[in-house]
């Protein structure tokens, strides 16, 4: 189980316990809105809600939040509980729908009307936001001018009722009326100005079907299902501070369990948005191929990529919790990444971009079969063997035939180890008729087998490569940020946000050459490629082709400003 370090809700949560509140009970909950898939930032969210139950010996509940059947649909439950799974979140039985408590939140709601505290209003919704009022800037300072109250604000307990069950009913179109709670339309906080809570809404659900037109809002919704359950800590992201007020209130008034609501900033990340309304946007504009794509923030897109569930924990760890609104960057997450599989990913010979070598001196139809590393962070891993022939592939870019200075790899005349391999030498450079070279042609020193000269003589540099009659055949998608900016949403007033996305995100290698270990692997399988990074099966593999996602590559530029400094 992860340890995280202390922070202000740990810290809340263990006065709570030390003063008895709730008996010492912790009980927590992730409410996902089933209207689109995870992201980083849920991540964030749920995994703060397990450990922190963990942590406290109590429980955990997953909850869908399915209170607007206009945006959500089943396909996002399954995705839901398919991610947070993935993550390592076990909720074991609890698994719980805001759905389930629709009667009682209307038994409550009646029980309001009853006390005076709601009423059924006719305003539409624009008049509603009208008449509430909103914050202005006076004498630099933010204020709030008092509402002005609805009509039927003083409605008879008995006309309220008769209304609200007629609601219920089916008798009225939508957005014809709404249920308000009865609180004060002066008050400073716009949310406690007689918010609604109940709209009308001839929509089924994807649970409760046609038995329901007209639904909670959110505010109404929230607060009495974690009482329902019995959460003691409803932790949630800031924008919800404004609303703990009328958390508060609800629950006072109905005099039932009440949890104490805790806020914390959101995750953010650079050149990332995490709203699901636009990677919705995303996904139906086809600006990616869905929401599992590799270049989506979703939990679906990270696995696909290669992603693991203990870079994210580690990454969720490192950010922290905090009440200040910050930009973490991408680099962190990417840098977690590579740590991580550094340990796990067993080594392969790759070559993305072919270019043909024949070893003019090496016996035709010879065949050796040479030791290589699994892992030389984790010896346990062991070896395996790598055919050698005398013809090869090696990376395009390791040969230049007019090297600048700095340029240490493969060039005419100059000699190179091979990995695992021999030390060899180019001799001859053959080039197709527009002069683009096409095949190299080397020399192998046999007496370097095993990559070091008896002579003692250096080479400067050691490339990789693959036997090509043994090679088998993938295609390689490469993967670059979504965008261009680190805020994606900064855009010049009038533009479209997606005008900031990166045209060159995804780029598609058809002919890459694979050493032939790699022939079984599986869908969802990581290797490091060596030189050229992380690398995992994608699921559009078939039996005859393979399909690898790049996950990250080795270095970036978190790793590459470490090594300078
Ligand atoms: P989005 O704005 O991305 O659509 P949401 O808040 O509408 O997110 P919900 O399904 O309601 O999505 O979120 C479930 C839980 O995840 C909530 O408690 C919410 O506060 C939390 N959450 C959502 N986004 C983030 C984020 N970026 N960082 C941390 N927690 C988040
Ligand atoms: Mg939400």
């Amino acid at each position: 189980m992860s340890e995280a370090p202390k922070d202000f809700i740990r810290e809340i949560i263990e006065n709570d316990i030390k003063t008895g509140r709730y008996g010492g009970r912790v009980h927590t909950r992730f409410p996902p809105e089933p209207n689109g898939y995870l992201h980083i930032g849920h991540a964030k969210s749920v995994l703060l809600n397990y450990w922190i139950a963990k942590e406290y010996g109590g429980k955990f509940n997953l909850r869908f939040d399915d209170t607007n059947p206009e945006k959500e649909e089943q396909e996002y439950v399954d995705a839901i509980k398919r991610d947070v799974k993935w993550l390592g979140v076990d909720w074991e039985d609890r698994e719980f729908y805001a759905s389930d408590y629709f009667e009682q939140l209307y038994q409550w709601a009646e029980e309001l009307i009853k006390k005076g505290k709601a009423y059924v209003c006719d305003l539409s919704p624009e008049e509603v936001s009208e008449y509430r009022g909103k914050a202005i800037i006076q004498d630099g300072k933010v204020i709030t001018p008092p509402g002005k109250e609805s009509p039927y604000r003083n409605r008879s307990v008995e006309e309220n009722l008769d209304l609200f069950r007629r609601m219920r009913a089916g008798e009225f179109p939508d957005g014809s009326k709404t249920l308000r709670a009865k609180i004060d339309m002066a008050h400073p906080n716009l949310n406690m100005r007689d918010p609604v809570m109940y709209r009308i809404m001839h929509v089924p659900h994807h649970r409760t079907g046609d038995k329901w037109c007209i639904y909670p809002t959110y505010d109404w919704a929230h607060g009495q299902s974690d009482s329902i359950e019995g959460i003691t800590h409803s932790i949630c992201t800031l924008e919800f501070e404004d609303h703990r007020p009328l958390y508060d209130w609800f629950l006072d008034q109905l005099g039932i369990h009440h949890p104490r609501q805790i806020e914390f900033a959101r995750l953010n990340l650079t050149y990332t948005v995490m709203s699901k309304r636009l990677l919705l946007q995303l996904v139906q504009e086809g600006h990616v191929r869905g929401w599992d794509d590799p270049r989506m923030p979703t939990l679906a897109g990270m696995r696909r990529r290669g992603y693991t569930p203990e870079a994210i924990h580690e990454f969720v760890r490192r950010v922290g919790v905090s009440k200040r609104e910050s930009i973490t960057e991408l680099e962190l997450l990417e840098h977690c990444v590579r740590q991580d599989l550094n340990k796990r990913a067993p080594r392969r010979l790759a070559v993305l971009d072919p270019l043909r070598v024949v070893i003019t001196n090496y016996p035709d139809g010879q065949v050796e079969w040479l030791e290589a590393i699994n892992n030389p962070e984790d010896p346990s891993a062991g070896t395996r063997k790598v055919p050698f022939s005398k013809v090869l592939y090696i990376e395009r870019d390791d040969f230049m035939e007019n090297p600048p200075k700095d340029f240490y790899r493969l060039a005419p005349g100059r000699e190179v180890r091979l990995r695992y391999a021999y030390f060899i030498k180019c001799v001859d450079v053959i080039k197709d008729a527009q002069g683009n070279v096409i095949e190299l042609h080397c020399t192998y020193d046999p007496a370097t087998r095993g990559g070091e000269a008896p002579d003692g003589r250096k080479v400067k540099a050691t490339i990789h490569w693959v036997s090509a009659q043994h090679a088998i055949n993938a295609e390689v998608r490469l993967y670059d940020r979504l965008f261009t900016k680190p805020d994606p949403l900064d855009v010049p007033k009038g533009h479209d946000w997606k005008e900031n996305i990166n045209p060159n995100s995804l780029i598609v290698l058809q002919n890459c050459k694979l050493e032939p270990s790699l022939a079984d692997a599986q869908v969802g399988d990581r290797f490091q490629f060596e030189r050229k990074g992380y690398f995992c099966v994608d699921p559009d593999s078939t039996p005859e082709r393979l399909v690898f996602n790049r996950t990250v590559t080795l270095k970036g530029e978190w790793e590459k400003a470490r090594q300078q400094s």
